[in-house]
């Protein structure tokens, strides 16, 4: 197959993981058990902001795995990181083996919280916990291997019946909006899925 141009969507590069890479029907991130949180993650400084301006509501769905004192749930020290929007990021921190963010069955508190809200499930949850096992590093929109071979839900393997960018549509939407997943789309259709071969002399499009 033809090497596919490039895909820029929005100022982001769109790396060829999300065409190349994907899952069966069996697993995917639909199959999620919410392990990665086990580390916790590092979040903008300003959507560490945004939850504490939210911590009331938070508080709400919080249980006894984790703390009513919104002090405990990011480090206290932020670093300088261009990935992130505001060029800084801060970690949340790791109590009783997680993300102190996530609750005993393994749902992130911010998620529940904005849900039972009424506000949308993703309202103030930090863009890189939505967007996993995507990523987006130096303007590349990528696959995160992280958990490659580790977690089903989190591998995105080679053969595969739904690609990578499809199997997330929702984070993909999420963060270039409906025309970026659908130009993603038509890229996948026009450079992955029609290859032109010559068979009996003549060409054809399979
Ligand atoms: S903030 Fe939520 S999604 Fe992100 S690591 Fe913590 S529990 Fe997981």
């Amino acid at each position: 197959m033809a090497q596919a141009p490039e895909l820029r969507i929005r100022g982001y590069l769109v790396s060829p993981d999300l065409f190349t890479t994907g899952y069966g029907k069996e697993s995917g991130p639909w199959t999620c058990t919410s392990q990665c949180c086990g580390g916790g993650a590092y979040v903008d400084v300003t959507e560490r902001d945004r939850v504490l301006a939210h911590a009331e509501m938070v508080k709400r769905h919080v249980d006894e795995t984790q703390t009513q004192d919104e002090s405990r749930w990011f480090e206290p020290n932020d670093f300088a990181d261009s990935d992130y929007k505001s060029g800084r990021c801060v970690g949340t921190t790791v109590e009783n083996g997680k993300c102190i963010l996530q609750d005993k069955r393994g749902f992130c508190s911010l998620q529940v919280a904005a849900s039972a809200s009424g506000a949308s499930k993703w309202a103030i949850k930090p863009l890189y916990c939505v967007l996993f096992p995507l990523e987006v590093i130096a303007n590349v929109i990528r696959y995160d291997r992280r958990f490659h071979d580790v977690r089903p839900c989190c591998t995105a393997k080679t053969e595969f019946e739904i690609p990578l960018f499809e199997a997330c549509k929702d984070e993909v939407v999420h963060l270039v909006g409906e025309d970026g997943y659908r130009a993603m789309e038509s890229h996948y259709k026009t450079h992955y899925l029609s290859e032109p071969v010559v068979k009996d002399g003549r060409l054809r499009v399979v």
